[in-house]
């Protein structure tokens, strides 16, 4: 009954499309998660942005996979996960964010990526409202756009269960075991469940779990707020990104949408970085966004804001996720560390990881997927600090 082709720990953006994909082909999987339900983690907290313009080339292949995968959710699997095709907008006000923006542009054309600069009178249509003191200018790349993460996660839960993937839920992984260097299992406070594959995709949890068979995973949660208003009607097509810090000096980049229901969805990046697993909404973030939001889009001063809620970014020393097997451990694989981006990326994640499994291959090219190795040099790779 407790034998298992595969485990994975963390019911999570990336272990439950790497569950599912891993039933697709036929294994026998189980999911494991200290939470009640599936998405309770980290998924919950995302506001549900999805592109695949990054810069750093494993990113693109992993999201361009899963912008796949959400635009054609409805069709192939009959559940709406309110997909909206509206783009990603970057608005620009500086010299230096326009310039960097522009250097992106070879590479991201390179994976044929739909995105070009625009002019500011065309981010003024893209953006009804906005601020037009300053506007240089922008990035426009019509393919990204927004899905609902609970209704994701809700899903891919439903699909697994219909694929034969048991859940074990409210149960905390306290040892990995292991005969030699080969993986056999795992244990929780509940249970012991036999497989030669075990999956890490425990969110802001990874290094702990690492810990368990004593690799140091460079998983480090960092804390980032949200917020959702009332309904208002459409108005906003991409998801917006200003790169400028916040004259307040407490907020980096920030960043919002509408999502297709009406309600707009916001957050913005702590400056400095505030490290640790505090969840508890704080004080600060509704004034701070409120009036970066005002201050961008003067006719948002009267939108009635419902929620707040504050989750981790599960981020790595580079910004880049750890994916893949772990040499020294026969059975031991990774889906973690993919930093703010992990939403948009679990489908990717989801399909390689069960590629990796099953064929011994990703998806993607292998010298790509080697560049989110556990081995690879943390130091090497250029932070991508854009959302
Ligand atoms: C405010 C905010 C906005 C964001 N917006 C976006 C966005 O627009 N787009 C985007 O792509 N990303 C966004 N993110 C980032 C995204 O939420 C995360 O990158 C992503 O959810 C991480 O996925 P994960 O599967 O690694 O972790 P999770 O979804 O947290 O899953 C990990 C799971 O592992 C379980 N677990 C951990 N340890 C154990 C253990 N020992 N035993 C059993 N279970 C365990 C946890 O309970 C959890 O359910 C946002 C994050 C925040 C906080």
């Amino acid at each position: 009954m407790n034998n298992f082709d595969a485990i994975v720990i963390g019911a999570g953006s990336a272990g439950l499309p790497c569950a599912y994909y891993l039933a697709v082909e036929g294994l026998k999987v189980l999911v494991v998660d200290k939470n009640p339900s599936a998405g309770q983690g980290e998924n919950k907290a995302a506001i549900g942005g999805a592109r695949a313009t990054h810069s750093q080339p494993a990113k693109i292949r992993l999201c361009m996979e899963s912008l796949r995968v959400f635009s054609s959710w409805k069709e192939e699997h009959g559940f709406d996960v309110e997909w909206k095709k509206g783009g990603y907008c970057f608005a620009v006000y500086r010299e230096s964010d326009e310039a960097s923006l522009k250097d992106l542009l070879p590479v991201q054309r390179k994976f044929e990526l739909k995105i070009d600069w625009v002019d500011a009178d065309s981010i003024r249509e893209l953006v009804p409202g906005i601020n037009p003191d300053g506007l240089r200018g922008g990035t426009y790349s019509p393919d990204d756009g927004q899905v609902s993460p609970l209704l994701v996660s809700a899903s891919y839960h439903a699909l697994s269960l219909a694929r034969g993937v048991k859940f074990a839920f409210n149960e905390e992984v306290t040892e990995i075991t292991r005969s030699d260097s080969k993986i056999t299992g795992l244990r929780t406070q509940k249970g012991a469940y036999s497989s030669p594959v075990v999956v890490n995709a425990a969110g802001a949890r990874a290094r702990e779990v690492g810990r368990l068979t004593g690799l140091d995973v460079p998983v480090t949660p960092d804390s980032h707020e949200g917020g959702i208003s009332a309904a208002v009607e459409h108005f906003l097509g991409p998801l917006v990104v200003d790169l400028r810090p916040g004259p307040e000096g407490k907020s980096a980049n920030f960043y919002f949408g509408q999502r297709s229901e009406g309600q707009l969805i916001f957050c913005y990046t702590p400056a400095p970085a505030i490290l640790g697993t505090d969840r508890n909404s704080t004080s600060e973030f509704m004034p701070v966004i409120a009036r970066r939001l005002i201050e961008l889009i003067p006719r948002l001063r009267n939108l009635l804001i419902r929620r707040t809620w504050r989750g981790l970014y599960p981020m790595t020393p580079d910004g880049v996720p750890i994916l893949g097997r772990v040499p020294e451990q026969d059975g031991m694989f990774l889906a973690v560390g993919t930093c703010g981006q992990g939403f948009m990326m679990g489908p990717g994640v989801g399909r390689n990881m069960a590629s990796l499994i099953t064929t011994g291959k990703p998806l993607m090219e292998d010298d790509v997927f080697e560049t989110v190795g556990f081995h690879r040099d943390f130091g090497a790779t250029k932070v991508e600090a854009l959302k």
